[in-house]
């Protein structure tokens, strides 16, 4: 047997002392409220979801025209949709978008140093279709933007699209068979088929924390940057921040990419963090036209697939992205040798991932130590939890953005911000004075459907969808619900989920594009998931979700595990828990057999 120390230092670290130190760590973390513990972006707050990019005052005659298809949301998910039913010979595909244009996620995320951290040759999705090689490995927050309109220019999707325009509810109409949508600008559209892609993190949310209303100085959401305010533009240079004291709350993904710009603009700057981030190496270089010339058809997909795979704990040969995301995956290679794998049982299997995600995880702490002068700083800086816990970030900035003079971590140690005053925060029983508060507290996840995309869906016999998930979401495959005929949605409710959100969205909408597809060569005008299909599909990810029970226990708070509380309603609104890979090969064979299984044609 070998000693515990023996294994320590053969490993370089003690496993046992960090599975404490990672359990102390989540157990400051839990609170009883969860996800109850954030503001809601209604009421006195919602001017934090204005638009700022458009100009005030748009308006336009109210729509009562029918379409083919409605797709609400104008993000990837909702360019993609669109995309593949046009292929799929669909005509009228009208999107109906919040923002003024095309982009989704990235139209309102222009906060400086917004880019993307998978890289931009898997992320971006229709590469190919579009005849288009990104400029960098990882690609900035404009380009993807800009590959947003090219995507609804090259499909077409501009011809009907609605923007500025939010949809307030939908009405099945049986007699018809049609959907009524209705809208904020007095819409009363109807169309066949409605396709819900509201997108997982569209919904900005702030800090509960008392006394927001009586702070005196400058707010906003990260999600809404106020360039106005802080001048400078998605690459930097904040020069309107030149004498001023700013503060941010969150160290997420997001104030990890703007951190470093407003370290250098602001003459003093105050991070509040509760959690430390995992900050990796980014690495970013341009894209080697010599590479870009050499691919061939067909290399999109490949790739996408090969990331898929090895982030997702599988086996390739050959790890084509080869940067942080699949290095957990290397370190566990060595550690076990792959071929060998199957020799290993379970449990085995799980030691040694947990072994290879301590090795990474060191990797990181040793970073943090290595870039930032100050000790303590340093150490307030160090993550202790799973690497996959919360989104890992990549970023070669922000660490020794910490060593600039005006630049304060405030650590909470778990607690978070305390309130606000009217002069600023207190955090740590200490008052912070700012000129401006930024929050980067990220986005509603955990919290009901309904309430997320703002708008309820009445179905067959007046039932609602608000009541039918009342009590949690039920789907078949997570693309449609009984009693919500022709409804289809994009999400990762019961469906899978990839850290390259695109290629679960691209997968869905081939999927939906299909069915419509069958149900149009069939001449049939109605299609709907039968009772029993869809509680089978909901047991099936109750039993999938085991896979990752205990690891999700395990980890510090965040919405990967709804904050910290998983329960039965979160366990069945979950993702498919055997992984993408399996679950996008559930969709195909389910597609292949070319019977329809579990849906019902009218
Ligand atoms: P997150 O939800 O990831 O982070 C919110 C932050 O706010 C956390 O650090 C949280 O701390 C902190 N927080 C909340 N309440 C308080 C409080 N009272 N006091 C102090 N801190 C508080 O939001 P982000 O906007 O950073 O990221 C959201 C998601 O967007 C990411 O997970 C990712 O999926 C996506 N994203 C993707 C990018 C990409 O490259 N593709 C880039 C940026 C974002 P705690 O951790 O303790 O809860």
């Amino acid at each position: 047997m070998t000693s515990p120390q023996a294994i320590a230092e053969q490993l370089g670290f003690d496993p046992d002392s960090l599975r404490a130190k990672y359990r102390a760590e989540r157990d400051k973390r839990l609170r009883a409220d969860g996800n109850e513990q954030y503001q809601e972006v209604t009421g006195d707050f919602s001017h934090y979801v204005d638009d700022p990019y458009v100009e005030p005052g748009y308006s336009r005659a109210p729509l009562a025209d029918e379409v083919d298809c409605i797709v609400v949301g104008g993000g990837f998910g909702g360019l993609l949709t669109g995309a593949r039913l046009t292929e799929a010979g669909v005509k009228r595909v009208r999107i109906i978008e919040k923002g003024g244009d095309f982009g989704g996620t990235w139209y309102w995320n222009r906060y400086p140093g917004a880019a993307c951290d998978v890289e931009s040759y898997v992320y971006l999705p229709l590469c190919e279709e579009l005849n288009f090689v990104p400029k960098e490995k990882y690609t900035h927050a404009p380009e993807i933007l800009a590959h947003s309109r090219a995507i609804g220019e090259k499909f077409n999707l501009y011809e009907h699209a609605c923007f500025q325009t939010e949809v307030e509810g939908m009405e099945w109409d049986e007699d018809n068979k049609l959907w009524t949508v209705y809208t904020n600008r007095g819409d009363k559209m109807r169309a066949q088929y409605v396709c819900m892609a509201n997108g997982p993190l569209n919904r900005p949310k702030l800090p509960g924390i008392p006394g927001i209303s009586e702070y005196q100085g400058h707010t906003f959401h990260t999600s809404r940057w106020d360039y106005g305010y802080t001048g400078g533009g998605p690459e930097g240079n904040l020069s309107g921040l030149r004498g001023k004291r700013v503060g941010i709350i969150g160290t997420g993904a997001t104030a990890i990419q703007c951190v470093p710009h407003l370290a250098q603009g602001a003459d003093e700057l105050f991070v509040f963090q509760r959690t430390p981030s995992s900050v990796d190496v980014r690495a970013n270089r341009p894209t080697d036209p010599e590479w870009a010339a050499s691919l061939k058809p067909g290399w999109q997909q490949a790739r996408m697939d090969n990331f898929m795979t090895l982030v997702s704990g599988g086996f390739a040969d050959e790890d084509l992205v080869n940067d942080g995301w699949t290095e957990i995956i290397r370190n566990l290679g060595s550690m076990v040798n792959f071929k060998g794998m199957g020799r290993l049982s379970p449990a085995e299997i799980a030691e040694k991932m947990e072994l290879a995600d301590f090795q990474k995880m060191e990797q990181i702490r040793a970073r943090a130590e290595a870039d930032v002068a100050d000790k303590d700083t340093a150490e307030s800086l160090k993550p202790y939890y799973r690497q996959f816990c919360k989104r890992p970030c990549f970023n070669d900035e922000y660490l020794p953005s910490f060593n600039l003079p005006g630049v304060h971590l405030i650590d909470t140690d778990g607690v978070g911000v305390e309130r606000f005053t009217q002069a600023g925060l207190v955090a740590n029983g200490q008052e912070f004075e700012l000129d401006c508060v930024i929050f980067a507290t990220g986005f509603e996840v955990g919290t009901d459907y309904t309430r997320r995309s703002g708008y309820d869906l009445i179905g067959r016999n007046g039932q609602s969808l608000k009541d039918k998930w009342a009590d949690g979401i039920a789907t078949l495959h997570g693309m449609q619900t009984s009693g919500f005929p022709n409804c289809f949605i994009i999400s990762q409710a019961q469906s899978g989920f990839t850290v390259s959100f695109p290629h679960a969205m691209n997968e869905q909408a081939k999927h939906i594009a299909y069915i419509i597809q069958q149900v149009a060569q069939s001449n049939a005008k109605v299609v709907e998931v039968t009772e029993e299909a869809e509680q089978e599909w909901v047991q099936e990810i109750i039993k999938m979700s085991r896979l990752s029970e205990s690891f999700q226990a395990e980890c510090t708070p965040g919405y990967y595990n709804n904050e910290g509380k998983p329960n039965p309603k979160s366990v069945q609104n979950g993702s498919y828990g055997a992984g993408p890979v399996k679950f996008f090969k559930v969709i195909e064979g389910w597609r292949e057999e070319g019977t329809l299984a579990g849906l019902e044609l009218r």
